[in-house]
């Protein structure tokens, strides 16, 4: 009885958790939930959470770049605020636009990354615009 679920184990071992599929035990690795999972299976895994990584770091910047564009209301040495605002949306937006495979990971990300953006450029743009109306130009 005892060796019949020994086998029953040692098959189970040899076999990757995620794609059912034999593997070399010599060459299996841990997945992040600690399951025997083979080389190609945790190949995609690391990959998966590079994207994942990835795509949920798009906002960030828009979200700065908004933030960024309100101080500059405020505060605007050389107008180097709103430089980096429009810059950092700018930026956040030529990601979100090279990256469409990352838009089903977003979620309410990907609008809310164009809202960010829109809004900080927007008012990054008020300081310089009031600059120019006084100096008449
Ligand atoms: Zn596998």
């Amino acid at each position: 009885m005892a060796v019949v679920g020994l086998m029953r184990y040692a098959a189970r071992m040899s076999t990757c958790f995620k794609c059912g599929q034999p593997m070399d035990p010599a060459s299996a690795t841990y997945d992040a939930n600690g399951e025997l999972v083979c080389a190609r299976c945790s190949t995609l895994e690391q990959i998966d959470a590079g994207d994942q990584r990835a795509a949920m770091s798009i906002l960030g910047p828009a979200a700065g770049g908004a933030l960024l564009g309100g101080v500059s209301i405020c505060i605007n040495p050389m107008l180097v605020c709103s430089v980096l605002a429009v810059l950092s949306c700018v930026g956040a937006l030529v990601t979100l636009l090279r990256h469409p495979e990352y838009h089903a990971r977003m979620g309410w990300r990907v609008p809310a990354t164009w809202a960010f953006a829109i809004v900080g450029i927007l008012l990054a743009l008020v300081r310089p615009l009031l600059f120019a109306l006084f100096l008449g130009l």
